[in-house]
């Protein structure tokens, strides 16, 4: 796998794994904000429904003092009291539902509250219908109603029971470290509601000025008992914790009240309820003098409640902080890494895999490809350089070799040419011309050898100068350069004698080629000092393979002969191999047979032919 792929598969793993932890994280953050915020609720819809039991409470009072025309001067104040009282109650209830009665149609755990808290307020209802008929019919049978209606307006109080624990117990598992103040606040309100059940119960006798009745003396140490049993699971939660000055103080002044003065009162009380002895307090005093130690427990439950909701506001709070703190931590964890797998791809596998392709292109020989541009002055920035320098070096080589291969290229065919010509010189012809022999013997075809001699060219030079004389050679060399085909050579074969080998030749084409070269040498006109031009001829020797066989240096002394023959017999003109011995035994058997050339057989007619091409010329 390439660098490149490998980089983006471990990123998307890397980046996977990271994504996961944050949202794994992110997602219990959230959950424990949302158990805090639960609880805070319920503490608080604990709160409002504890608040509507103690209005539902104190409504008993002016209920009863309504309906028995007691505690009041006029029945007139007596009503405006309950109708206060009422009005508490009603606005303690519409906070306690105002909530709640969506709550239970999203949230079906919360039906258990909402119905209890519905079955309260519609019993409150129902004993307030029957309280208002009762004070209108001003008879004597109310008495006996009377009872009956402030027990069910207990019974209202009760009803919200179920709504309580549900609440407390939704807020405790929110807050587990807050059941003290949690179950606290719920015990007070339940001592309140059982001291006052209490006061209430001794009441009449107070008011008779008579011992208890069996069923009163039974009541009062019932909710003696409760009260105690209250007492006591009130200090066991308490005691270990360690709640605000508030609490502190609202639990001394419960002591010093109603576990104090008040159950000093009520123990006198009692006792004078159970010996028939005088009470110490008429039922006004009684009343007057209880109910300020029964609302401590009130002022203690607030403190509890109080306390608890700071506590819960201040953990929700804390754990919004860590939610919010959290995200921007996994924001700028996740950015760090994006940031960091961009900055590795952008300047380490980006240049890498182009540095690999540029090292790979150089090893094939390529210098085309571009090295990249040094993101920093880095290890990478070090290893980009180092391929930039390898890459220039090599280009640096290509060119020298370049170079040096053009200069053998020149300096070969320097070697080869003859410098005032441009002709292959001596040497070239030779070993070039021994090649072609090679070639001929191995593919059966013919070759043929000329000798070119400029005729009298001693005097050319002694009558225009030495550089005329130059002149002169160039332009027969540039003549025969011209005339030969491709494939033919054509060299200096020495001072003013040039050689050709004509290949696919044989000796009647070879008489015909010579002159025809024989021919343009005569035409041809050369410059001299004085602005004139002057002629010039050469006389040819041929030799031919298919007469003289493969040996070089045989063809050119036949050929060389021939020439001779050429000047003997007057001059511009091609001559033949004279009539000569046979020539030295060939590797190969001739491929033409002499009946196929064009002419008399080379015994016979080899001297007269180029007498005969030569008289024309
Ligand atoms: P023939 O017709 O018998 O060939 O007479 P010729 O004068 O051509 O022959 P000869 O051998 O007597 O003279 C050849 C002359 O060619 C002699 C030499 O000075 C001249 N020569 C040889 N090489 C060069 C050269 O490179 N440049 C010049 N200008 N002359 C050269
Ligand atoms: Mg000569
Ligand atoms: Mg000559």
């Amino acid at each position: 796998m390439g660098l490149n792929a490998l980089f983006r598969w471990l990123a998307a793993g890397l980046a996977m794994v990271v994504l996961a932890l944050v949202v794994h994280a992110a997602l219990h953050e959230r959950h424990v904000l949302k158990q805090a915020e639960d609880g805070l609720q319920a503490l608080q819809r604990l709160r409002r429904v504890l608040s509507a039991g103690e209005m539902l409470s104190r409504e008993r009072a002016p209920s009863f003092a309504v309906l028995r025309d007691v505690g009041h001067e006029s029945p007139l104040r007596a009503r405006e009291e309950l109708m206060a009282a009422r009005l508490d109650t009603d606005r303690a209830f519409a906070a306690a539902t105002a909530d709640l009665a969506a709550l239970g149609e999203e949230d079906p755990s919360y039906r258990r509250v909402v119905t209890a808290v519905d079955r309260a307020r519609l019993l409150l209802d129902e004993v307030r219908l029957s309280v208002d008929s009762e004070v209108s019919r001003q008879d004597s049978s109310r008495s006996a109603h009377v009872a009956r209606d402030i027990a069910r307006l207990r019974e209202a109080h009760a009803l919200l029971e179920p709504a309580v624990a549900d609440l407390a117990g939704r807020a405790q598992r929110a807050y587990p470290d807050l059941t003290p103040p949690l179950q606290g606040a719920v015990l007070a309100a339940r001592l309140r509601e059982v001291g006052g059940l209490l006061a209430a119960g001794l009441r009449p006798a107070v008011v008779r000025g008579t011992p208890f009745t069996p069923e009163e003396d039974d009541a009062t140490h019932l909710q003696l008992g409760r009260l105690d049993q209250l007492r006591e699971l009130l200090d066991s939660y308490l005691d270990g914790y360690r709640g605000t000055d508030a609490v502190a103080s609202a639990r001394q002044q419960l002591r010093h009240g109603l576990f104090g003065r008040g159950a000093a009162l009520i123990d006198q009380i009692v006792e004078a309820g159970h010996h028939g002895g005088p009470y110490p307090v008429d039922a006004l005093r009684f009343g007057e003098l209880i109910v300020p130690d029964l609302a401590r427990a009130f002022d203690l439950r607030n403190a509890l409640l109080d306390d608890a909701e700071r506590q819960a506001l201040a953990r929700r709070n804390a754990a919004r902080l860590d939610l919010q703190v959290m995200a921007t931590l996994s924001l700028v964890a996740l950015s760090a890494l994006a940031l960091g797998l961009w900055l590795v791809h952008r300047r380490v596998v980006v240049p890498l895999s182009q540095t690999a392709r540029v090292i790979h292109g150089l090893a094939e020989g390529r210098h085309d490809l571009t090295v990249p541009e040094a993101r920093a002055d880095d290890e990478i920035g070090a290893v980009l350089g180092a391929v930039r320098a390898m890459q220039k070096v090599q280009i640096l080589q290509q060119t020298m070799e370049e170079e040096r291969a053009q200069l053998i290229t020149q300096l070969s065919q320097l070697s080869n040419t003859d410098g005032l010509t441009g002709l292959l010189n001596r040497r070239a012809f030779f070993e070039q011309a021994e090649r072609e022999l090679a070639t001929a013997q191995r593919h059966g075809f013919h070759l043929s050898v000329v000798l070119l001699d400029v005729d009298h060219f001693k005097a050319i030079n002694d009558s225009y100068g030495h550089g005329v004389g130059d002149e002169a050679l160039r332009a027969v060399a540039s003549t025969l350069a011209a005339q030969i085909r491709t494939g033919d050579l054509a060299a200096r074969y020495g001072g003013e004698e040039f050689v050709l080998l004509l290949g696919h030749c044989d000796a009647a084409q070879a008489f015909k080629s010579a002159e025809r070269l024989r021919e343009a040498v005569s035409q041809l006109r050369v410059a001299d000092p004085l602005g004139g031009a002057f002629a010039l001829t050469a006389s040819l020797g041929v030799a031919s393979t298919g007469q003289h066989g493969l040996e070089l240096q045989h063809l050119l002394s036949v050929a060389d002969a021939a020439m001779y023959r050429a000047k003997r017999t007057g001059r511009n003109r091609v001559a033949g191999a004279e009539p000569a011995p046979a020539p030295p035994p060939a590797p190969m058997s001739p491929p033409v047979a002499p009946a196929a050339l064009p002419g008399p057989p080379p015994s016979a007619g080899g001297g007269r032919l180029p007498e005969e091409l030569g008289a024309k010329g």
